[in-house]
């Protein structure tokens, strides 16, 4: 095989599926042959032309797992044929002044995975050895897909505050990354409390792990938040600032609310709310490499798993509409090994 198939995305809404000739993975790089990857709601990043040059063909999709095929001068630690993720921050440079601290995330040197570098909607992806995550065995393709994106999302925003086991912490929003933070947030040992709108998710929030329910169609959810004693963490998943704001005050002494909701309208706070409680507002980006791996393996060995609509690989366009009607449940995959 001297070509793979790819999906490009140009200008506003519009994927075409192209023949690429293959090549050797550059200096540094692997080339993996796609299992699967997942739809997420970053894609309209690229497919939507929220990006630097719209013009200039991009594709999308950064919650890929695959089987490496090649490896590049220089690539030591992997070799073809082991089993590998990608997700959206595509690996980290090693020299900038963050990545010299052992700040990955925040290289500044770093291609974002579907939006300033291809991505997984293709049979083939080129990645940098430094972004690769290892994927357990017990893992299937469809079911890892969604977690390294996703599920390290919420895995590490759980972890961004101060919670002792058995304190409460909360969940706003049951989508595509509130159904997984639930299932971290019981396996991390806490009290864990949902916040939605409406009673439907009710009974699907208790079976995933919510100890508690707040309906914010009802109550405010900050207060209900706090007449069960306070959260430690709040991890805000829904895209509304507004929906955020009444949740400082729902916080522990000493509580975080971490956002990992990318809203359009902004998040107002009142100072005091801050000031007594000494609560912090913070914002989280997935994680990295080595996170993603601790993520996988703490997923395989509690039953985490995402709930996925699976659609071959040919219809990528069908599952990203999918995802954007807000209607999946909860992730969508594109299987490309089908
Ligand atoms: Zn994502
Ligand atoms: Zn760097």
């Amino acid at each position: 095989m001297s070509t793979y198939r790819a999906f490009e995305a140009t200008g506003v809404h519009n994927l075409r599926l192209v023949e690429r000739e293959l090549l050797d993975p550059q200096p540094g790089h692997v080339r993996l042959r796609v299992e699967a990857c997942g739809v997420c709601h970053t894609d309209v990043l690229a497919i939507e032309g929220l990006r630097a040059d719209p013009s200039q063909p991009v594709v999308p999709g950064h919650e890929v797992v695959g089987v490496i095929d090649a490896v590049g001068a220089g690539v030591t630690a992997w070799q073809p044929g082991d089993r590998v993720g990608v997700g959206f921050l595509n690996g980290h440079c090693g020299q900038c002044e963050p990545c010299r601290r052992g700040d990955f995330v925040n290289c500044l040197d770093q291609p974002q995975t579907g939006t300033t570098t291809d991505g997984g909607y293709a049979e083939v992806v080129y990645a940098r050895a430094s972004g690769l995550v290892r994927v357990p065995d017990g893992l299937s393709a469809v079911d890892a897909a969604p977690l390294l994106c996703a599920g390290l999302t919420t895995f590490t925003a759980l972890q961004q505050g101060h919670a002792r086991a058995g304190s409460l912490v909360a969940v706003q929003g049951i989508g595509g990354l509130g159904h997984l933070a639930l299932q971290y947030a019981r396996s991390l040992g806490h009290r864990v409390a949902a916040v939605a709108r409406g009673e439907e998710k009710e009974a699907l929030a208790r079976k995933l792990g919510a100890d508690e329910y707040i309906d914010s169609t009802a109550v405010d959810p900050g207060e209900a938040l706090r007449d069960l004693g306070g959260a430690s963490i709040i991890v805000a998943t829904a895209t509304s600032g507004a929906s955020m704001n009444p949740l400082v005050r729902g916080l522990a002494p000493n509580g975080t609310l971490v956002v990992v909701g990318a809203a359009p309208d902004p998040l107002t706070v009142s100072t005091p709310d801050l000031i007594f409680g000494t609560h912090a507002i913070v914002g989280s980006l997935t994680g990295s490499a080595v996170e993603n791996e601790d993520n996988l393996a703490f997923s395989l060995a509690h039953g985490i798993r995402p709930s996925v609509e699976v659609v071959p690989f040919a219809q990528a366009m069908e599952g990203y509409e999918r995802m954007l009607s807000g209607k999946a449940r909860f992730r969508v995959v594109l299987d490309t090994a089908a």
